[in-house]
């Protein structure tokens, strides 16, 4: 059977009063009113453990929209098992079956369940409307569609065969059990971490981070609505820590996928290596990290350009996108043209409730968020190496917010050119003219992240030496454009460095980690 071609799924436009802004307003009051119990999902079964937790809304502390399940260890070990004992089944269901359950996700995620998802996005993450639609909608839709089509040609893949024999590559998944644990900032990541291995064949446990539990909640209905039999993924929520001690230690632990930050994936990684005795296999280990994503600009970039791709990834969605711009580089002679109107516009954003469609900044997802924020403002405003331009301010009387703000810095090793701070804070470098290789280096050493980067600039010879000097810098490089928006088909999006293990979601090679192949040869 051959997959349809996917297309990427387009976005609506939300222009206030029509039919889908009413229709995603309705499911937002729908959660609103009607708070929901989150359970565990393991083999199938809702199960609510005596310890839970609230679930609130980022851009409003008092509105409860959720209760959690929070895991112990019993629930974790169940879910082990019943991913176990669904391996056998599950791998041997023809592949094509497997991913029609993927397209019938996707299709889902576009239609029936769509305004769900994004509204649960919405008040989970604090997300706007357009943010929230191209997430939890089409990149949801397109994750689960192209996957398949990638699917088709791995298993399309069979080896030559001389007259007399016949050669055949059996794509196998892994013997035991992947642990998926997925990060807050992307409902669509949350769905394609756990779908990946599941539909090479493998059973997952996965742990969503509780910020997105909501959007969790909702991704397994639609899954078990495709026709994901009961066992193959198994929703655990609760201590990020906790579910994942369990799940290492089991001898049947067969691989990891995360999306999150760096230190997290060191310490998963540490632990796993201290188990690596008691394994049956090598674990595969998939990470997708930090960033410390630069815009680096030169003296003939083009000035409009370069502003509308600095607000827009700065500080789309709070700058919690890990491939979001958070340090500048920026010829001299283009920021005295640039400063004060980028500055006059990033002082009026609307910062407030991202269900209103007035919003463009929403609130960071917790407490944690803006306080780290906050403090990394203290740090810089002790120094005199930094002049803080617009922002500088965080609000968490009702809501955990924080203004899109803007430093400057004269130190090339600033620690707010080098550490990722995960929320709208932009620090702009302002180098020479003159000084563009010079500047090349910086934007290479100041950070040891390798995920995105932005190279604005109309002089072609200065690209050709961006793009040479900065060769292990970004596993996604763009010329002339923001470096956040990743498109599923176009780019297939990855870090190196201490932003991952570059295994490029969006393309053969994320897949191709969840197989374990074996070749048969028969002599006729
Ligand atoms: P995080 O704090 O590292 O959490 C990610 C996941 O790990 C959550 O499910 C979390 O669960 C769990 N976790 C937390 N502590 C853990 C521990 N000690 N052991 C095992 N699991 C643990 O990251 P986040 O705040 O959700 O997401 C932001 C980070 O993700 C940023 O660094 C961002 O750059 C990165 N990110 C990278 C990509 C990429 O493609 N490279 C994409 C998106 C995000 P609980 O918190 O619920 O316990």
């Amino acid at each position: 059977p051959r997959m349809p071609a996917p297309k990427n799924e387009p976005s609506r436009d939300f222009v206030p009063g029509s039919p889908e802004s009413r229709s995603v307003s309705a499911a937002i009051e729908n959660i609103r009113v009607n708070p929901r119990e989150i359970p565990h999902v393991v083999n199938g079964e809702r199960i609510m453990t005596a310890d839970t937790t609230r679930v609130v809304e980022p851009h409003a502390h008092q509105s409860v929209i959720g209760t959690l399940a929070v895991a112990d260890e019993t629930v974790t070990k169940k879910a082990i098992a019943a991913s176990l004992a669904t391996a056998h089944e599950w791998s041997r269901t023809p592949w094509w079956e497997r991913a029609a359950i993927m397209l019938r996700a996707g299709d889902l995620a576009a239609g029936k369940y769509r305004d769900e998802l994004v509204a649960a996005t919405m008040t989970g993450q604090s997300k706007t409307f357009h943010q929230s639609e191209i997430d939890a909608a089409s990149e949801f839709a397109d994750f689960m569609r192209f996957n398949a089509h990638l699917a088709q040609q791995i298993y399309a893949d069979q080896p030559a065969s001389l007259p007399g024999d016949i050669n055949i590559l059996d794509q196998r998944p892994l013997e035991g059990f992947v642990l998926a644990i997925t990060p807050f900032n992307f409902t669509a990541i949350g769905v394609n971490l756990p779908t990946t291995p599941a539909l090479m064949g493998n059973t997952v446990v996965w742990k969503p981070a509780e910020k997105a539990a909501l959007a969790a909640e909702v991704t397994m209905r639609v899954l078990e609505e495709a026709g994901l039999p009961p066992g193959v993924i198994n929703l655990v929520h609760g201590s990020g820590a906790a579910v994942s001690s369990t799940a290492i230690a089991d001898p049947d632990f067969a691989g990891l996928t995360f999306t999150g930050s760096t230190a997290v994936f060191r310490s998963l990684w540490r632990a796993i290596g201290d188990n690596i005795d008691t394994y049956r296999s090598f674990p595969r280990l998939v990470g997708e990290t930090g960033g410390k994503n630069a815009v680096l600009v030169h003296p003939t970039a083009d000035i409009d350009a370069v502003r509308t791709a600095l607000i827009r990834s700065a500080f789309e969605y709070q700058g919690q996108k890990c491939s979001a711009a958070s340090r500048a580089y920026i010829a001299r002679s283009v920021w005295n043209k640039l400063r004060d109107e980028l500055v006059d516009i990033v002082r009026e954003l609307p910062v407030g409730d991202p269900t209103k469609h007035e919003t463009y900044v929403g609130a960071v997802i917790d407490r944690t968020a803006a306080d780290r924020l906050q403090s990394a403002f203290d740090r810089a405003n002790a120094l005199d190496t930094h002049e803080l331009l617009v922002g500088g301010r965080t609000d968490t009387s009702t809501g955990w917010f924080v203004d899109p703000t803007i430093y400057t810095t004269t130190d090339p090793t600033a620690f707010t050119l080098s550490e990722e701070f995960f929320g709208p804070l932009l620090s702009v470098y302002v180098y020479e003219d003159s000084e563009w290789d010079t500047v090349l280096r910086e934007v290479d050493r100041a950070s040891g992240y390798a995920l995105t980067l932005s190279v604005f600039a109309s002089d072609r010879r200065a690209i050709s030496s961006a793009l040479d000097v900065l060769r292990n810098t970004a596993g996604m490089t763009y010329v002339n454009d923001k470096p956040t928006g990743a498109l599923m088909g176009q780019v297939s999006f990855g870090g190196g460095r201490a932003s991952g293990t570059n295994d490029r979601t969006g393309s053969r090679l994320a897949l191709q980690r969840w197989i374990s192949p074996r070749f048969i040869k028969e002599s006729l």
